[in-house]
């Protein structure tokens, strides 16, 4: 699966290309803070 985005001011943007079976949420307290919410979404992925 493909995905792009950008940082909020759109100064940098991404592509990327995501290994679905590799996505986890994880509830530990550094993704709690760095997500600012009660988890955080991660995922593996390589340059196109
Ligand atoms: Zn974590």
């Amino acid at each position: 699966m493909k995905i792009c985005g950008s940082c909020f001011c759109g100064e940098i943007e991404y592509t990327a290309e995501l290994q679905t079976e590799a996505v986890a949420i994880c509830h530990c307290r550094g993704c709690q803070i760095l997500s600012g919410s009660a988890f955080r979404c991660d995922t593996r992925g390589h340059q196109p």
